[in-house]
């Protein structure tokens, strides 16, 4: 492609380039490509689908990692709906746990808290508190600039802070809970009540039968389908301006050149393949990621009936047990239990460089100290899965420090999950940011 084809042609065929075939990436292919550009995303894994990608856990694929949708993620679901999937969407009641001194304890209930032991009747009134005063807050960003541990101590009191707050901040966050801001929790409890069926006060869940991977082949599909290409395999290396106008992207020894492009991925990537000149990225070390290490068990039988059971013991190596199969039916897991087991750690932490062998026997034997009664015998596989860039910390006064999707050049744009400055990271939110980018530079992509 010549610098006078870039620059001479009309807006509506545009030569769009997509770096991240996540589902941010691919969700904006679609949708550019089906209104006539010609779309090309660079994904450096050998598969699509980023964080929300598939596994072979050998009798069956599934997530990688855990996902659910919430009955309140009405732009997941219609984005669902959009591209063909309704039919396969489910929802099932699910229940959640709290594991602390040695006991499980039911929290899916209004009932079940009030029988929740660990907190005496006017710590409980004062938690509930807290949470109606968090879901009555909209200004979001004067809780940017307070800590959650002040944040929460002030609502809800210290000993409720220390005896339930503290070991949840803990097994989400570890230490670095102390820098973070109370948007955290904010965003946390919103998105955690919002599973709750208003009327009947009951947690429900969905999920794409087949998984996230029903979901990303018909991206594929339909990106091919508008003639767009997803190249996976292929790591960009470097994005720059042209001399006149557009981009050029360069990736796999070579250099193509595009009228824009978006990118999709982590800031630190962001900073070492962009140009200066493109976009002013925040120095190293300003935005901190978390990263995970998950151990997932395939069983024959069934471990916990939570969906999600939270841990508030620093002895367990994981940080929660997330029981798919409450939530999955087992025709789709070859008649198998599948559970996760999630550690959360700062992103250069040396935990997430152990080998697998280490980490399967750590997390082994903290499973069996929760639950003495487990059979290895049960056990039809383990599988360990890392990811180094999840989610950025968020410290105090966060929103400062993110790229806007507008860049220095006019052409070059940046739509990342660093960007929910108010929100958890979740694929509503990937969906929304899709959304809400296309309104807002729709003109620009000749979308009307
Ligand atoms: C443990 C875990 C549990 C989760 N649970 C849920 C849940 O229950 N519900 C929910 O809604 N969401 C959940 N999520 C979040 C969900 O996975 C994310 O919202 C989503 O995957 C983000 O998509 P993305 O495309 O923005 O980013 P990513 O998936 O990170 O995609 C970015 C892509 O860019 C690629 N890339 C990076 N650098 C380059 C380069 N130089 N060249 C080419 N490609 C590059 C990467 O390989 C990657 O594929 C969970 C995530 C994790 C890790």
């Amino acid at each position: 492609m010549t610098q006078a084809q870039v620059g001479a042609r009309t807006a509506a065929g545009m030569r769009i380039g997509i770096i991240g075939g996540g589902l941010m990436g691919l969700a904006l292919a679609e949708r550019l490509a089906s209104t006539g550009h010609q779309v090309h995303v660079y994904e450096r894994a050998p598969q699509p689908g980023g964080l929300a990608t598939w596994h072979d856990f050998g009798p069956f694929v599934w997530d990688r990692f855990y996902h659910v949708i919430l009955p309140s993620d009405t732009a997941l679901v219609e984005f669902i709906r959009r591209i063909g999937l309704a039919e396969r969407l489910n929802w099932s009641p699910t229940r959640t746990g709290y594991y602390v001194d040695e006991q499980f304890h039911s929290l899916s209930s209004g009932l079940d808290f009030l029988r929740f032991p660990l907190l005496n009747p006017w710590s409980k009134f004062r938690l509930v508190l807290t949470i109606l005063y968090c879901s009555r807050i909209s200004d979001w960003r004067r809780l940017e600039h307070m800590t959650v541990e002040e944040f929460l101590v002030r609502y809800s009191g210290r000993a409720t802070f220390e005896k339930f707050w503290k070991p949840l901040l803990l097994a989400k966050l570890g230490e670095h809970y102390r820098r973070v801001s109370a948007v955290f929790i904010w965003t946390y409890v919103k998105r955690l009540f919002s599973a709750r069926d208003a009327a009947a006060q009951k947690e429900h869940l969905g999920y794409v039968s087949g998984g996230y991977r029903t979901v990303f082949e018909r991206l594929l599909d339909l990106i091919a389908r508008a003639r767009g290409s997803v190249r996976t395999g292929i790591e960009v290396q470097a994005v720059r301006a042209r001399a006149a106008k557009g981009i050029e992207v360069v990736a796999g020894g070579e250099t193509e050149a595009f009228d824009k492009v978006i990118f999709t991925g982590p800031v630190n990537v962001l900073r070492s393949i962009v140009d200066p000149e493109l976009a002013q990225v925040p120095p190293h070390g300003d935005i901190e990621y978390l990263g995970v290490i998950c151990m997932a068990l395939v069983t024959r039988k069934q471990l916990v009936p939570y969906y999600i059971l939270n841990i508030a013991d620093d002895r367990i190596p994981f940080t929660g047990v997330i029981g798919m199969s409450s939530l999955v039916a087992t025709d789709e897991t070859s008649g198998l239990y599948l559970t996760y087991l999630p550690k959360y750690v700062l992103s250069d932490d040396p935990m997430l460089r152990r080998t697998d062998e280490d980490i399967k026997a750590e997390f082994l034997q903290g499973f069996h100290n929760m639950f003495p009664d487990f059979d290895d015998r049960d056990i039809a596989g383990v599988h360990i899965n890392r990811a180094f860039k999840v989610q950025p910390l968020q410290v105090l006064d966060y929103s400062a420090r993110v790229q806007t999707p507008r860049t220095r050049h006019q052409d070059f744009y940046v739509v990342n999950t660093a960007q929910f400055v108010n929100n958890t990271l979740n694929n509503n939110e990937v969906i929304r940011t899709v959304n809400a980018f296309l309104q807002q530079f729709g003109a620009e992509f000749a979308i009307t």
